[in-house]
């Protein structure tokens, strides 16, 4: 059976019921979205009216699957402490804003250890899910994006966050997002058939697909194993259509919500959703 919840990253200047509302305008039956500006710390309350307009747009849309994705800013892995303490508070914040308006997943790229090292920054990441987890609303489940590994951000492997996972002895209330440009540049291949199925036995076999929650489809402006994050729209890039098309008509990915972040200059979005839902088979 094909993949049943396909999407993309939508804007909020309409509030997240816009959001909705805009991605059933192009086609989507799953969302993406951030709660607030994902460049500051600081976040508008949210009202009882934001939770009404949202929960009215999914109503009318039946636009269920809903991710939020978390601010740029949060480094749990932060060298300094204030910057921790920082990250800590505002991650803890994004899962609390997603209890707010009945959101399960919150998607976050988690930090980078900024030269410490990967086990260090691995600890660190540990310690501070541990707090973000208890002191955040038991209904939300914290996604860890897979990175594409530049600079020093950890989750460019599936073992980093296989890591992270143990750390927080398999804590039920995590999952993982896997971004495919990401794992693609960090150095996963999915081009052929037969990397794709590597690729994916790999995740398997060190976190298992049990913890896979949302999927990041993005093709790459940049080559394999190039460690750089920018994303390409679908079969424009260095990854091709095999995978998408193999993706959208993979048992696996049935349930799981399949979400665009590729540019949307000249209606990007409708165009590769159009181009996933011509993919099933
Ligand atoms: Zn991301
Ligand atoms: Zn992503």
């Amino acid at each position: 059976m094909p993949a049943e919840l396909l999407g993309a990253h939508t804007p909020i200047k309409n509030g997240l019921g816009g959001a909705i509302r805009e991605g059933k305008r192009i086609g989507c039956t799953a969302v993406q979205v951030f709660t607030k500006s994902p460049q500051l710390w600081k976040a508008k309350e949210i009202s009882a009216e934001m939770v009404a307009d949202f929960k009215a747009a999914q109503a009318e849309t039946g636009i269920t699957e809903v991710v939020v994705h978390d601010s740029y800013l949060i480094n749990m892995a932060s060298a300094v402490e204030e910057g921790r303490e920082k990250s800590i508070l505002g991650l803890t914040d994004e899962l609390n804003r997603c209890a707010q308006y009945g959101i399960r997943y919150c998607n976050s790229h988690m930090g980078a250890h900024v030269g410490q090292g990967v086990e260090e920054g691995i600890r660190l990441l540990v310690e501070g899910a541990k707090r973000v987890l208890a002191n955040s609303d038991p209904s939300v489940i914290l996604l860890m994006e897979t990175t594409a590994g530049s600079g020093s951000s950890l989750g460019a492997t599936f073992e980093e966050l296989k890591a992270v996972l143990d750390g927080l002895h398999g804590d039920a209330r995590v999952g993982v997002c896997v971004d495919t440009c990401h794992i693609f540049a960090a150095g996963y291949d999915l081009r052929t058939p037969e990397t794709y199925a590597e690729t994916w036995a790999k995740f398997e076999s060190v976190i298992g697909f049990d913890r896979l929650k949302a999927v990041h489809c993005n093709d790459s402006l940049k080559p394999f194993g190039s460690r750089k994050d920018r994303h390409a729209q679908l079969s424009e890039g260095e990854i091709g259509e095999t995978p998408f098309r193999l993706m959208v008509n993979d048992e696996r990915f049935r349930h799981i919500p399949i979400l665009l972040e590729t540019p949307i200059e000249n209606d990007g979005h409708e165009r590769d959703l159009a181009k996933l839902k011509s993919y099933i088979a």
